[in-house]
């Protein structure tokens, strides 16, 4: 992706940020695939800090606007759970195997919560303006 097309969509991810009353987080675009090829988008934070990395699918400029908004949405609400996530995570280092079960179960209806939101937030929130 050209930095032009970066900078734009930083600038789309910011404004949902601030929409989503997420200013506290620093969002960081990242021109990388997601690791699961399957996924529109993927987030990663940074242990400790407030700071999200994003990246975007291979063809993310064709996927369409109402697309892209729901998958910038998604993306977005994570940081909403990243403490939920942080206590499973801690878990697993805690109880090892016997927590391994329960963080996979958890990351699943996780992953439900956040994709029932998205579906739900997302029509309320900006469509990306260009996506030429
Ligand atoms: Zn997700």
């Amino acid at each position: 992706m050209t930095d032009e097309r970066l900078d734009l969509w930083i600038a789309y991810f910011v404004n949902l940020r601030n929409v989503l009353k997420l200013s506290e987080w620093r969002i960081i675009l990242e021109d990388k695939l997601p690791d699961n090829p399957d996924c529109g988008a993927a987030v990663q934070t940074l242990y400790g800090r407030r700071v999200a990395s994003v990246r975007l699918c291979y063809g993310w400029d064709d996927l369409g606007p109402e697309r892209q908004r729901l998958y910038a949405t998604h993306e977005l609400l994570h940081l909403y759970f990243t403490p939920i996530q942080s206590v499973m995570d801690r878990a697993k280092e805690c109880f090892g195997d016997q927590a391994e079960l329960a963080a996979s179960y958890h990351m699943e209806q996780m992953e439900y919560a956040i994709d029932g939101l998205a579906e739900a937030i997302a029509p309320l929130l900006p469509l990306p303006e260009d996506t030429e």
